[in-house]
């Protein structure tokens, strides 16, 4: 059998999706799951129950897989080092994977290639947060450790001296960033493959609630075209530069400057299929999570071109009903272009448990689709 084996470390939502892109390419597939519960471990066939932290671990489940790839970041480079040096391919590399492990090498990295950040440095301590406000216009400071955040945990917007003392607590080093004034958040999703081949996705506008991604719009509406070109360089230049493999969402922030030229500035680096990508799997030709795969086997890159005019894709977070099939069949009635992907994860509140996805001309009524049944699942609403 000549099907090569693809093994993701992680079993969350992302290696659920990864793993149905596979299925019609007859893609084997093996995941390296924190629990049997997890998202990914309940479909996949091939799981190995384990501790990603653990140097054997992950060589037992790198044997026989032909790549090991990702769906998460947080796996230490050390070990992706090590079973490099003993012949399994990763993809991404360390050495690209760290940059989006670690803000601090990220924002650094960025800055050698010309990449537009907000002004940042590493910070010492609460006083020097202090220093770094005077430097620039004061507070409030964006403070983030440098690793382990996600979802906005692990960031604080500093109101003072006292408040930044919270940031230090963690014991990890600490990234201070001044507070753009974004007019909104976009995101730029490219996917690389090891020949040097790149697509790049239409570039997207992620509504963010409380730190948590809302809402995706695809392509972003009213986005100057040359603005959108050079959001999709940019993440292209990042791709290359940084030795990407597979899917990489570059975050961005749209600015407006004192005489009103818009610009873009990079938040974060994700070398992962990434929820803003997730409009793809309904709304493009080749879904972020089929191109992921091709890249991490070396395969021509599929069309990343949209299907509608307009796609949004809505997150379902957890509310108050722990049982979000009740809310089918109204959803289901309403809306036949409705599409529905859950991932198989309790539901408890905030937490992400599936999206919703619609797509049409109108974007008015296409938003209005999607945030209806995300909220109606959620049971938010009730008719
Ligand atoms: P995470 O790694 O948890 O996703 P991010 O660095 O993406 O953290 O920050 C989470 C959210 O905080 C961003 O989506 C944005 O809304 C806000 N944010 C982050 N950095 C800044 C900044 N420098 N200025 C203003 N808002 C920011």
């Amino acid at each position: 059998m000549t099907f090569p084996v693809v093994g993701m470390v992680g079993g969350g939502q992302l290696a659920r999706m990864t793993h149905e892109a596979g299925i019609p390419l007859g893609i084997r597939f093996r995941i390296l799951s924190d629990t049997p519960q997890d998202s990914a471990a309940q479909v996949v066939s091939d799981v190995t129950v384990g501790d990603y932290r653990d140097l054997d671990t992950l060589r037992a489940f790198a044997r026989g897989c032909d790549v090991v790839t990702f769906d998460h970041e947080h796996v230490p480079v050390e070990h992706l080092r090590a079973l490099q040096a003993e012949g399994v391919t990763v993809r991404p590399g360390p050495d690209a994977l760290v940059h989006a492990q670690d803000k601090g090498v990220m924002r650094a990295r960025l800055a050698q290639i010309g990449a537009p950040c907000p002004r940042n440095r590493i910070v010492a301590d609460a006083a020097d947060v202090t220093r770094f406000a005077a430097e620039g216009a004061g507070y409030p400071v964006v403070l983030k450790t440098v690793r382990g955040g996600y979802d906005g945990k692990g960031v604080w917007f500093a109101r003072s001296e006292a408040d930044a003392a919270d940031a230090f607590k963690a014991g990890v080093p600490v990234l201070a960033e001044e507070r753009v004034d974004f007019v909104r958040e976009l995101a730029a999703n490219v996917v690389r493959s090891p020949h040097g081949q790149a697509v790049a996705y239409p570039v997207a506008e992620s509504v963010q609630v409380d730190g948590v991604c809302d809402t995706v719009i695809a392509p972003a509406p009213n986005l100057p075209e040359e603005l959108s070109a050079q959001a999709q360089r940019l993440a292209l230049t990042v791709a290359s530069e940084l030795g990407v493999v597979g899917h990489l969402a570059v975050e961005l922030f749209e600015t407006r400057g004192p005489d009103g030229t818009p610009g873009i500035l990079v938040n974060e680096l994700a070398m992962r299929p990434h929820n803003s990508g997730h409009w793809s799997m309904d709304g493009a030709a080749t879904s972020q999570f089929a191109n992921h795969l091709r890249a991490v086997l070396d395969l021509p890159l599929g069309d990343p071109r949209p299907r509608a005019r307009w796609t949004v894709m809505a997150n379902v977070l957890g509310g108050d009903y722990p049982d979000m099939y009740a809310g089918y069949l109204h959803c289901m009635a309403r809306d036949p272009g409705l599409k529905i992907h859950m991932y198989g994860k309790d539901v408890k509140p905030g937490r992400k448990v599936g999206h919703v996805t619609t797509y049409g001309d109108d974007l008015a009524d296409v938003r209005e689709r999607a945030r209806h049944a995300a909220d109606y699942l959620r049971g938010t609403i009730d008719e």
